[in-house]
Protein backbone atom coordinates (compact mmCIF):
# COMPACT_ATOMS: atom_id res chain seq x y z
CA UNK A 1 0.00 0.00 0.00
CA UNK A 2 1.68 3.32 -0.74
CA UNK A 3 1.73 6.62 1.12
CA UNK A 4 -1.55 8.04 -0.80
CA UNK A 5 -3.73 4.47 -0.50
CA UNK A 6 -2.86 4.36 3.49
CA UNK A 7 -3.80 7.72 4.18
CA UNK A 8 -7.07 7.70 2.12
CA UNK A 9 -7.90 4.35 4.12
CA UNK A 10 -6.80 6.12 7.42
CA UNK A 11 -9.21 9.16 6.45
CA UNK A 12 -12.38 6.72 5.65
CA UNK A 13 -11.55 4.84 9.50
CA UNK A 14 -11.75 8.07 10.93
CA UNK A 15 -14.94 9.48 9.30
CA UNK A 16 -16.90 6.59 10.32
CA UNK A 17 -15.21 6.97 13.98
CA UNK A 18 -16.70 10.53 14.01
CA UNK A 19 -20.12 9.51 12.97
CA UNK A 20 -20.25 6.51 15.66
CA UNK A 21 -19.14 8.66 18.13
CA UNK A 22 -21.83 11.59 17.33
CA UNK A 23 -24.55 8.55 17.43
CA UNK A 24 -22.89 7.63 20.83
CA UNK A 25 -23.08 11.19 22.24
CA UNK A 26 -26.59 11.58 21.15
CA UNK A 27 -27.74 8.31 22.35
CA UNK A 28 -25.82 9.07 25.79
CA UNK A 29 -27.45 12.40 26.37
CA UNK A 30 -31.24 10.65 25.30
CA UNK A 31 -30.44 8.50 28.04
CA UNK A 32 -28.95 10.93 30.36
CA UNK A 33 -31.73 13.47 30.02
CA UNK A 34 -34.49 10.29 30.34
CA UNK A 35 -37.38 11.21 32.49
CA UNK A 36 -37.92 8.70 34.76
CA UNK A 37 -40.42 6.60 34.22
CA UNK A 38 -41.41 3.08 32.25
CA UNK A 39 -39.81 2.94 28.82
CA UNK A 40 -42.88 1.80 26.82
CA UNK A 41 -40.33 0.62 23.78
CA UNK A 42 -38.50 -2.83 23.35
CA UNK A 43 -36.43 -3.83 20.29
CA UNK A 44 -37.89 -6.58 18.04
CA UNK A 45 -35.58 -8.20 15.50
CA UNK A 46 -36.97 -9.12 11.64
CA UNK A 47 -35.78 -12.59 11.32
CA UNK A 48 -35.86 -12.58 7.78
CA UNK A 49 -33.34 -9.39 7.49
CA UNK A 50 -30.76 -11.03 10.24
CA UNK A 51 -28.08 -12.41 9.38
CA UNK A 52 -26.32 -13.51 12.97
CA UNK A 53 -23.36 -11.06 13.00
CA UNK A 54 -23.33 -10.28 16.63
CA UNK A 55 -23.26 -6.62 16.36
CA UNK A 56 -26.07 -5.66 18.24
CA UNK A 57 -25.52 -8.07 20.55
CA UNK A 58 -21.81 -6.28 21.04
CA UNK A 59 -23.77 -3.11 21.69
CA UNK A 60 -26.23 -3.73 23.68
CA UNK A 61 -25.76 -1.92 27.08
CA UNK A 62 -28.63 -4.20 28.90
CA UNK A 63 -27.24 -7.70 27.47
CA UNK A 64 -30.79 -8.11 26.34
CA UNK A 65 -29.75 -9.63 22.50
CA UNK A 66 -28.28 -13.26 22.55
CA UNK A 67 -27.37 -14.29 18.51
CA UNK A 68 -27.34 -17.72 17.56
CA UNK A 69 -29.11 -18.47 14.01
CA UNK A 70 -30.54 -14.86 14.15
CA UNK A 71 -30.72 -12.25 17.18
CA UNK A 72 -33.57 -12.27 19.65
CA UNK A 73 -34.78 -10.02 22.09
CA UNK A 74 -35.33 -10.75 25.81
CA UNK A 75 -38.18 -8.27 26.38
CA UNK A 76 -37.91 -8.42 30.08
CA UNK A 77 -34.13 -6.80 29.77
CA UNK A 78 -34.79 -4.72 26.82
CA UNK A 79 -34.96 -0.92 27.69
CA UNK A 80 -35.14 0.69 24.12
CA UNK A 81 -32.18 2.48 24.23
CA UNK A 82 -32.41 2.46 20.40
CA UNK A 83 -28.27 1.25 20.35
CA UNK A 84 -28.75 -1.99 18.45
CA UNK A 85 -31.25 -0.05 16.12
CA UNK A 86 -28.42 2.57 15.02
CA UNK A 87 -26.09 -0.65 14.94
CA UNK A 88 -27.38 -3.31 12.69
CA UNK A 89 -26.03 -3.21 9.62
CA UNK A 90 -29.20 -4.98 7.38
CA UNK A 91 -31.86 -2.62 9.41
CA UNK A 92 -33.31 -6.18 10.95
CA UNK A 93 -33.98 -4.36 14.56
CA UNK A 94 -36.63 -1.61 15.36
CA UNK A 95 -38.10 -0.29 17.85
CA UNK A 96 -42.30 -1.20 18.96
CA UNK A 97 -44.30 0.87 21.23
CA UNK A 98 -45.44 -2.03 24.11
CA UNK A 99 -49.03 -1.78 25.92
CA UNK A 100 -47.42 -3.22 29.01
CA UNK A 101 -43.81 -1.83 29.50
CA UNK A 102 -41.95 -2.28 32.69
CA UNK A 103 -39.76 0.71 34.48
CA UNK A 104 -36.32 0.55 33.73
CA UNK A 105 -34.62 -0.11 37.08
CA UNK A 106 -30.79 -0.57 36.14
CA UNK A 107 -29.77 2.79 34.96
CA UNK A 108 -26.46 2.89 36.52
CA UNK A 109 -26.17 -0.50 34.77
CA UNK A 110 -26.71 0.88 31.22
CA UNK A 111 -24.27 3.75 31.66
CA UNK A 112 -21.39 1.77 32.93
CA UNK A 113 -21.92 -0.84 29.91
CA UNK A 114 -22.31 2.14 26.96
CA UNK A 115 -19.05 3.27 28.39
CA UNK A 116 -17.46 0.59 28.27
CA UNK A 117 -18.74 0.22 24.66
CA UNK A 118 -17.45 3.31 23.09
S1 LIG B 1 -26.91 -6.49 14.09
FE1 LIG B 1 -28.73 -6.93 12.82
S2 LIG B 1 -28.06 -8.48 11.35
FE2 LIG B 1 -26.52 -8.43 13.00
S3 LIG B 1 -27.22 -10.04 14.46
FE3 LIG B 1 -28.12 -8.10 15.13
S4 LIG B 1 -30.18 -8.05 14.16
FE4 LIG B 1 -28.95 -9.59 13.08
S1 LIG C 1 -33.04 -1.26 22.41
FE1 LIG C 1 -31.18 -1.05 23.72
S2 LIG C 1 -31.61 -2.39 25.48
FE2 LIG C 1 -33.07 -2.98 23.87
S3 LIG C 1 -32.08 -4.67 22.80
FE3 LIG C 1 -31.53 -2.78 21.70
S4 LIG C 1 -29.56 -2.10 22.58
FE4 LIG C 1 -30.48 -3.62 23.99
Amino acid sequence: MNRTEELQKLRERARALEHRLVSLNKRMEQIQNRRPGPCRYRAVVDFEQCIACGKCEKICPQGAITVNETANVNPQLCIGCGLCVDKCPQGALSLVLTQNAESTTRPFRTMRRLRRAI
